[in-house]
């Protein structure tokens, strides 16, 4: 997500933040947009370049405020209702609003509301909360925002946009993250740092779990709708989702992946000649494991940039085909060498399982794996989509069953206090674990995963 309040290149610069922030989700964009009098806004399906025209675009030039989403969605819910932000027109006023997480308590709140009357027009989680926001009987707007989010449980990051303001509020928890920046006399906040990195925007801060931040032509008002703080943030920002570059409290997630390496070289057993990082995501852990270990690192496998994230990829026949067109092992690396290969998670095991085999066909005499994060054993119910338990290798099986149907020749995860103690050293102050411990650290109310919550709503 990406926000903007007052700059004369609003929507330009939400685009070009957008595009940095790709990486969180694929499925559609949109972009709403303000000025005192109404707001305006264009969104389509999948990547933002496919999602939004250049005509779009230029139609969005002459407002000065603006939010956009780039969506990361279960197959059940791919449709263009469910792209945010969504617009909702009113006579007490226009809204634009969009989140990013996933609340635990809304097909009971929705529940509750078609009771009284609400008809909702998508199945996401935002339409709750705007009708939660237009039903408060509170005096004032901010009053009206604060009720609604008082009603709401799990993990979020909201956006809401009105003709006059900018609202920010994030879950009491900080499961997911946001950053604040500046840019000439504009504020804006985005999901992550590369986003101001790709506009030219100072990085000022993180925000706060149990924030509200109200911004308007007077200035930035910094307030919180909960004086409860019980920080957690998503483990899985750190290991996987995060972009290299990404800072948390002015650390790079690189620094971050190449620690977590380094612990996982402290607990590793086995001797190998190499030892070659998963592009992208865990070349920083397999640098980390390298540097502790002393065995060079080597580039031995490459990544087809042109080929989706594939753990979206529906089926487990397509998702196997893109992991094939995604990495090539490089067979004069790797030939006739003990290798250690580095990944910084397995889910289903689709992706170990084809690169044990591939370096095998080009001639490494060992493979041993390592995973710079504890067995993945639990889904998320905070936003991250990492499907259900019959699919979670780790869920189903031993460390040891899983090694064997990877076909490695040895299987060694971080444990989970090396995990946190990495944390530590980059001033945690708190994070969730609850997808390798099972520990959710807030309330599922529904007590569904998203996908099943999404066939729910439908009524399916
Ligand atoms: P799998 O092939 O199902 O075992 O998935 C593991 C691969 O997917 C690893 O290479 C990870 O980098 C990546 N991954 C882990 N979690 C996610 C997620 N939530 N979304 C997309 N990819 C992921
Ligand atoms: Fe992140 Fe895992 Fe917690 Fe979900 S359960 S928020 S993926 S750490």
């Amino acid at each position: 997500m990406f926000g903007i309040w007052g700059h004369e290149n609003a929507s330009e610069l939400t685009y070009i933040a957008l595009h940095s922030l790709q990486h969180r989700g694929q499925n559609g964009a949109g972009i709403v947009a303000s000025n005192e009098d109404y707001l305006f806004g264009a969104r389509g399906m999948g990547l933002l370049n496919d999602a939004i025209s250049k005509e779009q675009l230029e139609s969005l030039k002459p407002f000065k405020n603006a939010i956009g989403h780039v969506r990361y969605a279960t197959k059940t819910s791919s449709e263009l209702a469910n792209v945010q932000p969504i617009l909702l027109k009113s006579y007490s006023g226009d809204l634009g609003i969009c989140h990013n997480g996933n609340l635990t308590n809304a097909i009971q709140l929705r529940k509750a509301l078609e009771s009284e009357g609400s008809i909702f027009q998508t199945t996401t989680d935002v339409e709750v909360m705007a009708h939660l926001l237009k039903r408060s009987k509170a005096r004032t707007n901010k009053d009206r925002i604060k009720s609604a989010l008082r009603q709401i449980k799990g993990a979020f990051v909201f956006l809401l946009l009105q003709e006059n303001s900018l609202t920010i509020a994030m879950d009491n928890h900080g499961v997911r993250p946001l950053m604040l920046g500046r840019i000439d006399d504009a504020w804006c906040v985005a999901s992550e740092t590369c986003a101001f990195t790709a506009i030219g925007a100072e990085y000022v801060r993180d925000i706060e779990p149990g924030e509200f931040i109200t911004i308007t032509d007077d200035g930035i008002d910094f307030d919180k709708y909960s004086y409860v703080e019980h920080p957690n943030l998503c483990s899985m920002e750190y290991i996987y989702f995060s972009r290299a570059d990404s800072e948390f409290r002015h650390q790079s997630t690189y620094r971050i992946r190449k620690a977590l390496g380094e612990a996982l070289a402290k607990e590793f057993k086995h001797d190998a000649d190499l030892v070659i990082g998963v592009p992208d995501s865990s070349l920083a852990a397999a640098k980390g494991f390298s540097t502790e270990s002393g065995i060079p690192q080597e580039a031995g496998l490459l990544k087809n940039r042109y080929v989706g994230r594939t753990f979206i990829t529906p089926g487990q026949e397509a998702r196997e085909r893109a992991v094939r067109m995604k990495l090539s092992p490089v067979r004069d690396i790797v030939e006739g060498k003990r290798v250690i290969v580095i990944d910084d998670s397995i889910v289903r095991g689709t992706t170990s399982k084809f690169i044990v085999r591939s370096l095998k066909k080009a001639g490494a005499t060992e493979v041993h794996m390592g995973v710079s994060s504890p067995p993945l054993k639990d889904p998320c119910y905070y936003g991250i989509d990492v499907s259900t338990h019959a699919e979670i290798i780790a869920s189903q099986k031993s460390v040891e069953e899983i090694c064997e149907e990877i076909g490695a020749d040895s299987l060694t995860y971080l444990s989970v206090d090396g995990m946190h103690d990495v944390y530590k050293q980059f001033g945690s102050r708190g994070e969730c674990d609850a997808c390798f411990t099972g520990n959710y650290p807030i309330e599922i109310v529904d007590d569904l995963l998203p996908q099943e919550k999404e066939q729910k709503s439908k009524g399916v």
